[in-house]
């Protein structure tokens, strides 16, 4: 799943992997449940992460073999966030080399005054990570989850200084992807605009 931050690859993600019945993981799930962990890679991710810059490739690409390695033998599996620059593109073709590379990777393809206005009212349950919208998914009580009556927070990286940075850095570093996998004849676009059943129905029809 390709696409800037904001453009919703995580709930698609869930959904598509549930309907294909195959495991997903999203990189930036994996660094947050390192630093959730208080692990030395998510202390190191998070000095990267609260400025919505990368974090390096080799620390990121090795995170996310280790998943793939685990993932194997399994009919097949979703990435979400991953690869967000050239080299690790490279790095998951060669990993997957022997089994023809990825299948596809989906753009989802979403206007930035949108993508701003998704992010900057994002909260989430700091116990069940359950995600919430000012506007769009509001909790019944202000800033509090309905599922486990915990504090939602907003994360570091969706405040206005961070997501401005996203931008930035999605423009120079991952949009490049889109060329690439286009080139490989691997590219599908979606439409990121819409109801989640109605993007959801694009994704599975660009899928089949
Ligand atoms: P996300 O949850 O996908 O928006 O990712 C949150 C943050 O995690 C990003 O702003 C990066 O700091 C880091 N991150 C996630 N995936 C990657 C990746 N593939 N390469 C480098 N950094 C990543």
């Amino acid at each position: 799943m390709l696409g800037p931050p904001g453009a919703g690859k995580g709930t698609q993600a869930t959904l598509i992997a549930e309907n294909l019945k195959i495991p997903q993981i999203s990189s930036g799930d994996l660094f947050r449940d390192h630093q959730d962990r208080d692990t030395e890679l998510g202390r190191l991710a998070r000095s990267y992460m609260k400025d919505g810059v990368l974090v390096p490739d080799k620390v990121t690409i090795t995170m996310v073999m280790d998943w793939i390695e685990q993932n194997t033998g399994v009919g097949g599996f979703l990435l979400d966030g991953f690869p967000r620059t050239i080299a690790q593109a490279k790095a998951l073709d060669q990993a997957l080399a022997d089994s023809g590379g990825i299948d596809l990777a989906i753009y989802v393809n979403v206007p930035e005054t949108e993508l701003v206005h998704r992010l900057s009212g994002r909260l989430v349950c700091s116990k069940c990570k359950t995600q919430y919208h000012t506007d769009f998914a509001p909790p019944s009580e202000p800033c509090i989850c309905d599922k486990c009556i915990t504090e939602l927070n907003q994360r570091d990286d969706d405040k206005p200084e961070a997501i401005k940075k996203r931008f930035q850095v999605y423009q120079e570093e991952t949009a490049p992807l889109i060329d690439y996998y286009q080139v490989l004849g691997r590219l599908r676009e979606v439409n990121g605009v819409g109801s989640i059943e109605k993007i959801g129905e694009r994704m599975l029809k660009a899928l089949h």
